[in-house]
């Protein structure tokens, strides 16, 4: 069975066409990157941290792939992106071996997915990978699960996608379609 990290790929690699243009919200160590990359010549990765962009840059580099690395945050994607957008992925949380203290918050998380909501294409997808297990992680779940929830039926589809049998808290995915 395919875990959410895999299925939020699999989700993606069923609309994103080459040229399409696709945002990584949270490049940290550049696999949705590079994922995307592979598919599309237009991807936009966002990170607040040079780590992540020193990273993201050698994957690349290693698999003979292109994108526009930003530092700066995701609420911040006007700044940087005209075009409407075909899909865009979130990994919510703190970047794995780096500083802990570093992470996604609910106030920006929201600004970027509001900004998302307009410049989405119909038939667009917003994968979120939502890590919760760390303090202020409930926080933003709960903020985000919120937000999803009030988008209209008429207009957007919202999946849920999450292991029901796993000790701690294991990640769990959000699909969100523009119809
Ligand atoms: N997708 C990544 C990968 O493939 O390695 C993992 C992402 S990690 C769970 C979350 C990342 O979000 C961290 O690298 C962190 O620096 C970044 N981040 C935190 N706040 C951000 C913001 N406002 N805008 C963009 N990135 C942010």
């Amino acid at each position: 069975m395919l875990r959410p990290i895999e299925m939020s790929h699999h989700m993606l690699a069923e609309i994103i066409k080459a040229d399409d243009v696709v945002i990584d919200a949270t490049m940290g160590n550049g696999w949705d990157t590079s994922f995307l990359a592979a598919l599309t010549s237009n991807v936009y990765a966002f990170d607040i941290q040079q780590e992540a962009l020193y990273s993201t840059k050698k994957l690349l580099q290693m698999k003979g792939l292109q994108a526009k690395l930003i530092l700066d945050g995701h609420e911040n994607i006007v700044k940087y992106v005209s075009e409407p957008v075909k899909a865009a992925i979130f990994n919510l949380g703190y970047l794995p071996r780096a500083d802990k203290s570093i992470i996604t918050r609910p106030n920006t998380t929201l600004k970027a997915l509001e900004i998302l909501k307009e410049k989405l294409l119909p038939q667009g997808r917003i994968m979120l990978v939502i890590y919760y297990g760390h303090e202020g992680g409930e926080e933003e779940k709960a903020a985000v699960i919120d937000w999803v929830s009030t988008l209209p039926q008429s207009d957007w589809q919202v999946m849920r996608y999450e292991p029901l049998n796993q000790i701690h808290k294991p990640p769990f995915l959000v699909c969100i379609e523009k119809i």
